[in-house]
């Protein structure tokens, strides 16, 4: 499991890819919108590596393939992918990462944060949304979708030490 949050740094990454980009295909159909080609280079380029890219990285890679879209029409397709659950923020990193697991929109997310090669992992629990859903409404709160950010050291990095 733990292995499965952080692949390894010699897995089949076109494979990732494939299937994030079919699952993004798929979402997109299911909800009646389109994966328009802004969309999908957008998504594409964050899909290069499991290491969250910032806005401006996003808009050098987009334009790599061609004309270099304008930095609006890149937010508006990370937008979009962001309230379609493609795409998350790393709030502590000023970030975006492909999303390439298949969780529900309002999910947990617990995001483990790899503080010596950058990748990213994402673990959801169900028990742990609980408990703070539990805590805030006993507060009489009213929760949105909790994001946890954990820095660390990811197992791939533990192991060359
Ligand atoms: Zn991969
Ligand atoms: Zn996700
Ligand atoms: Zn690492």
């Amino acid at each position: 499991m733990a292995q499965s949050i952080f692949p390894a740094p010699d897995h089949d990454h076109d494979r990732c890819t494939a299937d994030a980009l079919a699952h993004a295909e798929a979402q997109c159909a299911k909800r009646a919108q389109r994966l328009t080609p802004i969309r999908r280079q957008v998504l594409e380029a964050l899909l290069t590596s499991h290491k969250p890219l910032g806005a401006y990285e996003i808009i050098e890679r987009a334009g790599e393939s061609g004309s270099r879209p304008a930095p609006i029409t890149i937010y508006r397709a990370l937008d979009f992918l962001r309230e379609n659950g493609l795409v998350h923020r790393i709030e502590s990193r000023n970030a975006f990462i492909a999303c390439v697991n298949n969780h529900g929109v309002d999910d947990l997310v617990v995001f483990l944060i790899c503080e010596r090669c950058g990748a990213v992992g994402e673990a959801a629990s169900a028990a742990v949304a609980q408990t703070l859903k539990t805590a805030a409404r006993s507060a009489g709160f009213m929760p949105k979708a909790p994001v946890i950010e954990i820095g660390g050291v990811c197992a791939h990095c533990r192991e060359k030490q």
